[in-house]
C-alpha cells in the first residue's frame, strides 16, 4: 500500500528483471492528459474532474459520482454526510485496510469489528447481524481485492434495523454483484485511485450514490462546505464567494488528476480484461498446488481482481499454530523476493494494529478468520503488463516451493 509497494528496484542480482506486485499502466495518452489542464491554467477541481465523474457514473451505473482526494476522504465524507456522530457505532470488517475503521474514528464514533468469511475475505453477514445493537447506525462492508461482499443479505440486515450502508469499494472497480456494479448497492460507495488499485490518478477517490441529498452534501463537504462549486461560481462571473453553512474539508481532486483519470477510463476495459485473463491463468496453473488456496468467486459475482490473493495453507490453520504457519509463509515470501518476485500479505487486520488493539482491548482469538487472513494471505504479482514469461516464472517458483 505504501509507495515502495509500487516503485521498486527493476533488476535483481541474478540479472533477470524483477517482477513487482503491480505497476501502473501509463502511456503517451496520460502524458497528454496531464498537460491539458496546465495549458488551460485551470488546475484545481474543474471541468476535467467533472468529466471524470460523468465517465465514472456511466461505467458503474451510479446515479451520482463525486470525486475526492482519496478513498479515505471519500469514506470520511460519506459518513459525515450521513451524520455519523460520537456515541454511534458502525460495523466494519476485521480484515481490511485500516482506513475503513479510521473514518469512523474521525467522526468520534466507534467501529465495531466483525470477523470475515475466510473463503471470500469479506464481512461475515451472520456475525454482522449479531453485532447490531441499540447504538448501531451503519455498516461499512468492504469489497476486498475486487470481490463484492454478499450484499443482498447484508442490505436485508441493514434495512430491518434502519441502518445505512456505505460500501468501501476501494478495490472494487470492475467488480459486479448480480449484475450491478459493486459500490452502487448501498447508500453510498467509495472507490480508490491509489497506484495499488486497477486505475490510478496518483492519489484520488470517488463517492457513488443514488441519493441526491448525499450527492449534494458530499459535493459541499469536499469543498470547505461551500454552497456552490468554483466551476458553478465562475460560470456566473465569480465575483461573490459561496455561502458556507456547514463545517467542510478540503478533499478536492485536482483537474490534473481528473484529466489523468479520464485517460485511465479510456483504458479501463482493457485493464480489467487483462487482469481477469491473468487471474484465470493463475487459477488454472495453481489448482494443483494443495498448499495454496486461490481466490474463489461465488456464483453471480464478477471479480475485479485489484489483487490476486491466495491463502497459504499447507495444513489447517488453528489459532495456537498460526504463528508457526505464518513464519513459513514469510519464509516463502522472502525466498520469492530473493529471486526477484514480489509478493505481499493480502492486507492487514486492523484488530491487530496497535491503535485499535490497545484502544478497544481486541484479541485475535475473537476474530480468527481475520487473524488467519492477516498472517497467511499471499498476493501474487498482477497487472496488465505482466507477460506470460513473467507469470510463468511466478508459477514455476511456486511449484518448486512446495512447502507442504
Ligand atoms: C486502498 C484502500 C483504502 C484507502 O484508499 P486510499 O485511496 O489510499 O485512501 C481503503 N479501503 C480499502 C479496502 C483499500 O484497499
Amino acid at each position: 500500500m505504501s509507495e515502495t509497494d509500487v516503485h521498486e528496484r527493476s533488476s535483481t542480482p541474478l540479472g533477470t528483471s524483477r517482477i513487482p506486485i503491480t505497476r501502473p499502466l501509463f502511456g503517451p495518452e496520460e502524458l497528454v492528459a496531464i498537460q491539458r489542464p496546465l495549458e488551460t491554467g485551470w488546475v484545481v477541481q474543474g471541468p476535467f474532474v467533472q468529466e471524470f465523474e460523468q465517465r465514472f457514473s456511466a461505467y458503474t451505473g451510479a446515479l451520482h459520482a463525486v470525486a475526492t482526494s482519496s478513498c479515505t476522504t471519500a469514506l470520511h465524507l460519506a459518513v459525515a454526510a450521513l451524520g455519523l456522530k460520537p456515541g454511534d457505532e458502525v460495523i466494519v470488517p476485521a480484515f481490511t485496510w485500516v482506513a475503513t475503521a479510521n473514518v469512523v474514528e474521525y467522526m468520534g464514533a466507534t467501529p465495531v469489528f466483525c470477523d470475515v468469511d475466510l473463503a471470500t475475505y469479506n464481512i461475515d453477514v451472520h456475525q454482522a447481524a449479531a453485532l447490531v445493537g441499540p447504538r448501531t447506525v451503519g455498516i461499512i462492508p468492504v469489497h476486498l481485492f475486487g470481490l463484492s461482499a454478499d450484499m443482498d443479505p447484508l442490505l436485508d440486515v441493514a434495512r430491518s434495523h434502519g441502518l445505512w450502508v456505505v460500501e468501501d469499494a476501494a478495490c472494487a472497480l470492475g467488480g459486479w454483484y448480480r449484475g450491478r456494479h459493486a459500490g452502487t448497492l448501498g447508500d453510498a460507495g467509495a472507490f480508490s485511485f491509489h497506484p495499488r488499485k486497477s486505475i490510478t490518478t496518483g492519489e484520488g477517490g470517488m463517492i457513488t450514490t443514488a441519493r441526491p441529498d448525499l450527492d449534494l452534501a458530499s459535493r459541499s463537504l469536499r469543498d470547505h462546505g461551500a454552497s456552490r462549486s468554483d466551476l458553478a461560481r465562475h460560470a456566473q462571473g465569480g465575483y461573490l464567494l459561496s455561502e458556507y453553512d456547514r463545517l467542510g474539508y478540503n478533499y478536492r481532486l485536482t483537474d490534473i488528476q481528473g484529466s489523468l483519470g479520464c485517460a485511465q477510463m479510456d483504458r479501463l476495459e482493457m485493464i480489467l480484461a487483462a487482469r481477469r485473463e491473468r487471474a484465470a491463468r493463475y487459477d488454472e496453473a495453481l489448482a494443483a498446488l494443495d498448499w495454496l488456496v486461490p481466490p474463489v468467486v461465488p456464483d453471480g459475482l464478477v471479480h475485479g481482481y485489484q489483487s490476486y490473493v491466495c491463502l497459504f495453507r499447507p495444513s489447517t490453520p488453528t489459532m495456537p499454530g498460526l504463528q508457526a504457519l505464518s513464519d513459513r509463509r514469510n519464509a516463502l515470501m522472502a525466498n520469492l523476493e530473493a529471486i526477484g518476485i514480489a509478493t505481499r500479505q493480502g492486507t492487514h487486520a486492523p484488530i491487530l494494529q496497535g491503535f485499535y488493539r490497545d484502544k478497544y482491548g481486541l484479541r485475535p482469538e475473537d476474530f480468527p478468520a481475520a487473524a488467519i487472513a492477516d498472517r497467511l494471505t499471499l498476493a501474487l504479482p498482477l497487472f496488465p503488463q505482466l507477460t506470460d514469461a513473467e507469470q510463468d516464472r511466478v508459477i514455476g517458483a511456486l511449484r518448486a516451493a512446495s512447502p507442504a
